[in-house]
């Protein structure tokens, strides 16, 4: 195919023809979408060349997941949807677990898919890559269109862009057979047939009865807490949200990535009081934060029994999911937190509550203090987190990423945020395996370097993305918590001598892999190892990755999740 623009006069005398796979780049251009996250193969590999041409970035991954998790996360980061470029059948099905993971934590995201020709898929004849992709998406997506003739591609980008970005935002499918990719349409009729999106997700203001409710609420409560989740972030409301708290000096707890959003050092965050704050709030204002199991469902023992909440959210359909909502506040939270700015006068933060919650505060930041300052030989969590965070906390542009069972609880407490949407982590499903994907997106979209702090056994779902790393010489440091195991390293077989289900290599040199890609491999065993290691992988701007030793023994099974699993008869999760 040819992949500068297609303009041809196939006929003197004729109307010059396009194709499908130009209309779909002129499409996404239209539409001010600057990158495609993606794996090439039949029969989309010459829309990503078609991409390149016409000034589109393409950044080709190694596995379908990890470009799906990178389009996912550019959602997040840049408030427009990214978008996933994918294969036929098996392609598509490893990207679809990125959409389905991208449609709950509500992160903005299109992948479009090739497909195998209708007539023979569809008459389940055997075709190359056969699958009835536009069903199997349907599950898990906000919505999932497919395209027969290629007229109608602008038309599918358009409703693909408005659906992924509006109301509650979320993943779509967007399935394009090869042979619609390859239909050759009159120029003019295919130009004609685009169009642009106009304002994707519109103001919704809040009804001024519904903030009357909720601001009588709040001026009443004498133990007021805000909890800030992941939609107050990607809100982009960073100023309103902040001139709110700070006008009503209201306590404030961000849930993991709406950390930064007001820095995790202000004096209103009741983060390292976090239980005591949930416990003993009696009325408590969630924005774009879901009662859903990372909130205990809004009920004791997490909450009080009496505690009333105020919701903020776009969804109507969350209200009530869980714990009931006294005074449900739907709209997009700008213009909400705006709303409520304007009776900030009528609010307050009583002062024992305040006193009782910055008791609690000191109390703990004290005891992590101990945890932190403790410098055993093997090196534990505590201390290679105290080495990252003392270098982060001169580098507020840095974006982190964060995944794994220990190495996620443990790095959530210890490094704190300074910078709004600069924190990207397992999100709501709790998921392994989004570390490099959401790094690289960060280091393509964002406007600092990215240091990915990894468990092992989470870095290990996308380690191969190191290739794609070096490849695009993206600003990416890997820290690799290297404790040899699914949660730790030193699990027992009694049985046989196979390893523990829990255990992975012990000896294994991560930083290699990183060098058989040109980039800066680092192997530390101690603190002050990883603090320098990882300075001089700041500074150096390069790919690189520091493999630090932790101690096999230290780590929870599951991390905070312990008691998710089941308590199957003789066995003891405390010592593996
Ligand atoms: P966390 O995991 O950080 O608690 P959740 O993902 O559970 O956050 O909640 C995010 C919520 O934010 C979702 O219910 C979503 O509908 C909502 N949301 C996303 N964007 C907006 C917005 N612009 N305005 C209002 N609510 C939003």
């Amino acid at each position: 195919m040819n992949t500068a623009p297609l303009m041809t006069e196939s006929v003197p005398g004729t109307s010059p023809v396009t194709d499908g796979a130009h209309v779909l780049v002129d499409a996404l251009k239209l539409n001010g979408v600057e990158t495609l996250y993606g794996v090439v193969g039949i029969p989309i590999t010459d829309v990503a060349r078609v991409a390149q041409a016409q000034g589109l970035r393409y950044i080709g991954f190694r596995h379908e997941s990890d470009a799906g998790h990178a389009a996912a996360a550019a959602g997040f980061l840049t408030k427009k949807p990214g978008f996933c470029l994918t294969v036929s059948a098996p392609g598509f099905l490893n990207g679809l677990v990125a959409l389905a993971n991208a449609t709950t934590n509500c992160f903005p995201m299109v992948q479009i898919s090739g497909s195998s020709d209708r007539h023979i898929v569809d008459l389940q004849r055997g075709d190359y890559e056969e699958m009835d992709q536009l069903a199997a998406a349907k599950p898990f997506v906000k919505a999932a269109f497919r395209v027969n003739r290629a007229a109608d591609i602008g038309l599918a980008v358009a409703r693909a862009i408005r659906t992924a970005s509006s109301g509650r935002p979320g993943g779509v499918y967007l399935d394009i057979p090869a042979a619609v990719l390859g239909e050759v349409i009159d120029a003019g009729a295919a130009a004609a047939s685009l169009r642009t999106v106009v304002d994707a997700a519109p103001e919704q203001l809040p009804p001024p009865r519904a903030v009357d409710r909720a601001v009588a609420l709040l001026a009443a409560a004498r133990r007021p807490l805000v909890v800030l989740g992941k939609g107050a972030a990607y809100a982009q409301a960073d100023k309103t949200i902040r001139n709110f708290l700070e006008s009503t000096g209201l306590p404030f707890l961000p849930m993991s990535m709406a950390k930064g959003l007001l820095p995790d050092t202000h004096p209103q965050s009741v983060a390292s009081a976090r239980s005591m704050a949930l416990r003993d709030a009696d009325v408590v204002l969630l924005v774009g934060a879901r009662l859903n199991w990372l909130l205990g469902h809004g009920e004791p023992p997490q909450f009080s029994r009496d505690v009333k909440f105020i919701q903020v959210d776009i969804d109507p359909g969350e209200l009530d999911s869980n714990a009931p909502i006294a005074a449900p506040l739907v709209g997009d939270i700008g213009s909400v937190i705006e709303a409520l700015a304007e009776r900030a006068q009528f609010i307050d933060a009583p002062a024992p509550w305040r006193e009782q919650l910055a008791e609690r505060k000191a109390r703990n930041a004290e005891s992590m203090a101990k945890r932190l300052a403790a410098d055993p030989r093997p090196m534990r969590f505590h201390g290679a987190l105290r080495a990252i965070r003392d270098v982060l906390r001169d580098r507020p542009d840095v974006y982190v990423v964060n995944e794994g069972a220990n190495a996620l609880d443990l790095a959530r407490n210890v490094i704190d945020m300074a910078v709004p949407r600069h924190r990207l982590d397992s999100g709501t499903w709790g998921v392994m395996g989004v570390g490099m994907g959401y790094a690289i997106a960060a280091a393509v979209e964002g406007s600092g370097p990215v240091v990915a702090i990894e468990g092992d056994s989470a870095f290990g779902f996308s380690a191969m993305e190191l290739e794609t790393i070096c490849r695009y010489r993206l600003p990416v440091v890997v820290v690799v918590l290297n404790n040899g195991g699914v949660y730790r390293g030193d699990g027992h077989n009694p049985a046989s001598d196979d390893p523990s289900p829990t255990t992975l290599m012990p000896a294994a040199r991560h930083d290699r892999l990183i060098e058989a890609f040109g980039g800066t491999g680092h192997h530390v065993t101690t603190p002050a190892e990883l603090g320098a290691a990882l300075t001089e992988a700041l500074a150096s701007g390069g790919p690189a990755l520091i493999d630090c030793v932790i101690d096999p023994a230290d780590g929870t099974e599951s991390g905070h999740l312990t008691q998710l699993n089941p308590a199957v008869v003789g066995h003891h999760p405390a010592t593996n």
